[in-house]
């Protein structure tokens, strides 16, 4: 392994610029930190340089803990937007900056030189000033320079941002070339998509000081795991169908998704991507290639070059709903079609026609939407004020859910219902959703202020598991929070055997849901355990419970309401780890009795 970053974070001012960031990078890779302005990539890339100190966690290269070294000693060179050469020196004296500062002898110096403006192909320019190069050629001797006292990783930051378009895609080829000649690690930092895809062999994407993904450009854009990556990666349809057995339902339709949903279970509602590409028109249903998804109509047609792009408007239903304008009556679809398509099937503005998607894919993510539950306008209003509900409502779509306690409610609830817990932490309302079908529910308490940390804790089942950590990372995915799990240290357990365990359990969490967590032993009772950690920390927690039998269920339920009286987190999300049956044997509701 090249480069290892372990829980690498770094605050500003008391602000995160970079959380808990975990990443390894292979010999020889060139990867790419991928993310909007402000997620924190800079502040990563200079960590990595030894010119930002870090808050916590460690950085090792080549298999040395670099984290307490300065930059000098980490056998890096660093390239930067804006040139940095240095604007008295010539191209000469840049190059050998960095040899003369480790006293190389002068013809060793002249030897590299050479063999370095060769490889940037600035060969015949060594005498000229930094001004008399353009902004390309500039950029060339600074990768020079950074390569000179061959460094072991090379670090780029947004070193084609001031170049124009035509220069900075042959520097782009430029450099991936040389960085495959010379064989270095190198890391770059860009937040321009498109040159991450002609560039990476990995993508890294970063979202509000968060590594959210990591994976080869083309499997994140076809198979990403969030909806931040999906939409950032390229134009996408997001939209909400109800997961079955296997399958989710989109408009008249069922279809398989792939593997990625094996975290979503029956009841679930689906997030699907479908790229525009991936989107198939036809005049009638059975000229579809793919089934059918439902009908719209043409409300745009775009000439775009090679391609033309159409916007469809289609009628929101239960069974297929957009994930990204809450609560409309229609969605929206992009559509991008070939030269091809448009001449066998010309179409305009006002024609009807039949769709259906040739790919789709399935986030892995079982909460897609919240419900606030309440009794009247006020009191969803109330829900929808509180910080946690604004701040995922940034990225998740909301809708009120008209409830009366001990109502029959018809429809089975879906999404996340959120619910505000009285003083008296009665939880009776809690354990009805669940009944009612929930997955999952969020209660809050009051005041429920912006949250700091999610503590984890999953009574022992491993199908519970697996839920509670699928749903722990769908919001952990939208919150800049630290995350914990307890994890019980049974007596009598080898000690190695369980180490491997809580290793295990951690990769399983990142692999699976794309979730980074640290994880905290703790021997006895659980909720004794719970109460410590709440009483020990002034951070806001919000508390994950994974249920699994109901017998147990009821008994942890009537201590943690003890627990949230004394010590009340800023919210609870609770996950049944009750794995539904397909409809024809569903087992009957558990009866809980508070
Ligand atoms: P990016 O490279 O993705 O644009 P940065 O790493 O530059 O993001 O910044 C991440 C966050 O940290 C931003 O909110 C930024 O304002 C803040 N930040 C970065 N450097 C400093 C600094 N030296 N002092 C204070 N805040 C900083």
């Amino acid at each position: 392994m090249s480069i290892t970053l372990e829980q690498v974070s770094k605050e500003y001012n008391n602000a995160a610029a970079v959380s808990d960031v975990t990443a390894h990078i292979d010999e020889g890779e060139l990867f790419v930190l991928l993310g909007p302005s402000g997620s924190g990539k800079s502040t990563l890339l200079r960590a990595i340089a030894g010119l930002t100190p870090i808050d916590h966690g460690r950085i090792v290269l080549h298999g040395r803990d670099v984290t307490n070294l300065g930059a000098r000693d980490r056998e890096v060179g660093f390239v930067f937007q804006n040139y940095a050469l240095f604007r008295h020196m010539t191209v000469a004296d840049n190059v050998e900056f960095a040899l003369r500062a480790r006293r190389v002898r002068s013809a060793e110096r002249r030897r590299r030189r050479a063999e370095l403006l060769k490889l940037v192909a600035l060969e015949g320019y060594e005498n000229r000033l930094p001004s008399e190069l353009s902004g390309g050629q500039q950029q060339r001797v600074a990768l020079a320079r950074a390569l000179a006292h061959e460094p072991r990783v090379l670090l780029l930051d947004e070193p084609f941002g001031a170049l124009d378009a035509k220069i900075r895609d042959e520097l782009r080829r430029a450099i991936r070339d040389i960085q495959r000649a010379v064989g270095i690690t190198t890391v770059l930092v860009t937040h321009d998509q498109e040159e991450a895809f002609s560039m990476a062999d990995r993508i890294g994407v970063m979202d509000r000081g968060r590594l959210q993904e990591v994976g080869e450009p083309r499997t994140l854009y076809q198979q990403p795991g969030t909806r931040f990556v999906a939409t950032f990666l390229g134009a996408a349809n997001l939209v909400l169908g109800p997961y079955g057995y296997r399958d989710v339902q989109l408009g008249e339709s069922y279809f398989e998704v792939d593997r990625w949903s094996n975290s979503l279970r029956t009841g679930d509602e689906a997030a699907v991507v479908v790229r525009p590409e991936d989107v198939s028109l036809a005049a009638r249903r059975e000229q579809l290639p793919v089934l059918a998804v439902g009908s719209a109509r043409v409300v745009e047609v775009q000439f775009v070059g090679a391609i033309e792009r159409v916007r469809l408007t289609a009628d929101a239903t239960a069974t297929l709903a957009s994930a990204l304008q809450p609560g409309a009556a229609t969605l929206g679809i992009e559509a991008s079609r070939t030269a091809r398509d448009v001449e066998s099937f010309p179409l305009a503005v006002g024609d009807d026609v039949y769709f259906g998607f040739k790919r789709m894919h399935a986030l892995p993510t079982p909460i897609s939407s919240l419900r606030l539950v309440g009794t009247e306008q006020n009191s969803v209003a109330e829900l929808g004020a509180m910080p946690l509900v604004k701040e995922l409502s940034e990225r998740m779509r909301i809708e009120p859910l008209r409830y009366q306690a001990g109502s029959e409610q018809p429809e089975r609830v879906r999404g996340l219902p959120v619910i505000a817990l009285d003083e008296e932490m009665n939880l009776s309302g809690v354990l009805e959703m669940l009944e009612k079908g929930a997955r999952q529910v969020l209660a809050l308490t009051a005041g429920g202020s912006q949250v700091q940390r999610m503590l984890i804790y999953v009574e022992p089942s491993s199908c519970g598991r697996e839920a509670a950590l699928a749903a722990a990372a769908s919001l952990a995915r939208h919150l800049t929070i630290d995350v914990g799990m307890l994890v019980r240290d049974e007596d009598g357990v080898d000690g190695a055997a369980c180490y491997r365990d809580l290793l295990d359990l951690r990769n399983e969490s990142l692999r699976l849901h794309g979730l980074d967590m640290r994880t905290e032993m703790f021997r006895g009772d659980a909720v004794a355990a719970i109460k410590e950690r709440l009483v020990t920390s002034d951070e806001q927690t919000l508390l994950v419970i994974g249920l699994t039998s109901p017998e147990r269920c009821n008994d942890l339920v009537d201590e943690l309401r003890a627990l949230l009286r004394s010590q009340p987190p800023a919210a609870i999300l609770f996950v049944s780890g009750r794995d539904e049956q397909p409809a024809e044997a569903a087992p009957k509701a558990y009866a809980f009795a508070l």
